[in-house]
């Protein structure tokens, strides 16, 4: 542990002891989810827990948004846990918390094992327990599991980090830093999405009004050590954060995680902010709503309901609230100006996200007066514009539909083109390197198929041209394929309807002859179904064009959707 140990509420034991007798306990690997809560128990940003919660500090939360000793504390912390775990222990056992790796990270105590009544968790925290209205709601009742653990822990080792180390302050680093600073007001700034020219302006203006300088947090966690995003949004709210005027911001990451539960979330953010050594805390009139990002302005809780509810606890929590006035730009003044006051009458400027979003991925100008060319680029690093992002021509087809034909003619276009790194994941070549022990069963057949497609988004997420030519008979796991890979750049698919008997009477391969005499058996489109897909990008049939002109046509496609030039 770091030199910051003995102040941390948390009892902090000698590895190696607790090692020894960890191998005993009952192990739970914690999640993304999970680890974000112990390692701010462990830091201390959950002050005063030192553990999880049991039932009754729970129910207390709940009701009241206090610990049983009356502290306010409005957010339920708990290990969820499945049926299996619970069956193997009891109440006093000890259990070994570890990361995803099952590297030994704290001892948990067990002091209650309850099965929480998750639709009142809901109602209590989001206000609602509707799934449907609520997408935080579907997340929880989705994701936690059915049974909660309550108890004193041990820590060990903070989760472990090898990204943004040098910025990932605990509480006690923060409070030092402060005063080291001779920062008296410090006004806390959750951040989520990156930021630009207005985000600057609004809490400048919060942060003169209540006279201080600005503890700016952007959360992460969640995300896969992987995922670009996760790199890009550091890199963005570091940009950011170097356009504020000198020993007027610092920055440090939290791994906080996200529920969308409005006015409670944002007094429990307080809360922590308060434990990092935040005097006041900025709050949005939206601040934590679901629908925070939604273009047509949809809310959830009503306006201000969330600024109401932080200052209504501010001397209880000795964190004030801060308003973040929305700010407009306004074309005359060339600057930006309060929503509110004198924006009447003037040209204001706005960008959505949807705008900002097509403009990088076009690859079109991005005003002044939005942003500033350090964010920009690193937006462009993780958003390439469509001509430099990777893509996946993925066809679908009856054996003899003409999808390997297509396939070869396409490789050679890409490779003249000299663009991009192609790779060819023909139907047969997977067959035999990578799914040589599969059978053509439907379940067999699905695997087959989203091997393919992770194969291929890897391959378009590092910027090549993945082009896939299965049969794939089934939407399901096409549908599979679209959601992973369009996340990682470009996904057309491509639809072969050329028919069956047109395939029979191609019969390359001979397989239909086959079939027809009883030596084959699951053929797809005589014996085995072949489902078309519901929205291909482009329908081809092969009986009409010739390949030169079925290429030619995908080729066109590319260009118009701006992925070659
Ligand atoms: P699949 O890979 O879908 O099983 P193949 O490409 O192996 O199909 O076979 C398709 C057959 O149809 C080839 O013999 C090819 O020459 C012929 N064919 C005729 N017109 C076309 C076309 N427009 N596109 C692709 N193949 C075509």
């Amino acid at each position: 542990m770091n030199d910051y140990s003995e102040n941390l509420l948390v009892h902090f034991r000698r590895v190696e002891s607790l090692k020894d007798e960890a191998v005993n306990y009952v192990s739970v690997d914690l999640n993304k989810r999970q680890l974000c809560d112990l390692e701010l128990i462990l830091n201390r940003a959950y002050y005063p827990l030192k553990g999880y919660m049991g039932r009754e500090e729970y129910e207390s939360v709940l009701d009241q948004m206090r610990l049983t000793d009356g502290t306010v504390f409005p957010m339920p912390v708990s290990l969820d846990v499945g049926e299996k775990v619970s069956a193997a222990i009891k109440v006093n056992d000890k259990i070994a918390l570890r990361d995803e790796e099952g590297f030994l990270l704290a001892v948990l105590t067990v002091s209650d094992i309850f099965k929480p009544d998750k639709k009142r968790e809901a109602f209590h925290i989001f206000g609602t327990d509707d799934p449907e209205t609520h997408p935080g709601v579907k997340q929880f009742l989705h994701s936690v599991k059915d049974l909660y653990l309550g108890g004193l822990i041990e820590g060990i080792h903070y989760p472990i980090h090898y990204d943004f180390k040098d910025i990932r302050f605990t509480p006690s680093e923060t409070h030092r830093k402060f005063s080291q600073n001779g920062w008296r007001n410090i006004i806390g700034f959750h951040v989520e999405g990156p930021l630009h020219c207005r985000e600057k302006e609004m809490s400048l203006l919060a942060a003169r009004e209540a006279g201080g300088a600005i503890f700016m947090q952007p959360t992460v966690g969640l995300k896969h050590p992987g995922d670009l995003d996760h790199y890009t949004a550091v890199r963005c709210h570091q940009a950011f954060a170097k356009k504020y005027p000198k020993n007027m911001i610092l920055m440090g990451i939290i791994p906080l995680r996200k529920r969308s539960a409005g006015p409670r979330e944002a007094l429990w953010q307080a809360v922590v902010r308060r434990n990092y050594g935040c005097t006041h805390f900025m709050v949005a009139e939206d601040h934590a709503d679901p629908f925070d990002t939604d273009p047509s302005g949809k809310r959830f809780y009503p306006l201000g309901a969330a600024q109401a509810l932080v200052q209504q606890y501010q001397n209880e929590t000795g964190i004030r609230m801060v308003p973040l006035k929305r700010m407009v730009y306004s074309e005359e003044r060339a600057q930006y100006i309060s929503e509110t006051d004198g924006a009447e009458g003037m040209t204001i400027k706005e960008m959505s996200r949807e705008e900002l979003k097509r403009r990088l991925e076009y690859d079109l100008d991005i005003p002044e007066w939005f942003s500033w060319p350090e964010v920009i680029n690193e937006l462009k690093h993780a958003h390439p514009p469509r001509y430099r992002q990777g893509f996946t021509i993925f066809m679908t087809g009856l054996s003899g539909a003409g999808k390997s034909t297509l396939a070869k003619i396409l490789l050679v276009k890409f490779l003249e083109m000299r663009h991009r790194p192609v790779t060819l994941l023909d139907g047969d070549i997977v067959r035999r390197n990578l799914s040589s022990e599969l059978t053509f069963s439907r379940e067999h057949r699905d695997l087959n198929i989203k091997r393919i497609g992770f194969v291929a988004s890897e391959i378009t997420k590092n910027g090549g041209i993945a082009i896939c030519a299965p049969i794939a008979p089934y939407e399901e796991s096409r549908r599979y394929n679209r959601e992973m890979i369009s996340k990682c750049g470009g996904y057309i698919e491509v639809y072969l309807s050329t028919s069956i008997s047109v395939c029979e009477q191609r019969d390359r391969k001979g397989i239909y002859a086959k079939a027809k005499a009883g030596k084959m058996k699951g053929v797809t489109g005589v014996d085995d179904p072949y489902v078309p897909p519901a929205n291909p990008e482009i329908i081809i049939d092969t009986s009409e064009v010739t390949p030169e002109e079925a290429a030619q046509e995908v080729l066109l496609y590319l260009e118009e959707q701006g992925y070659i030039r």
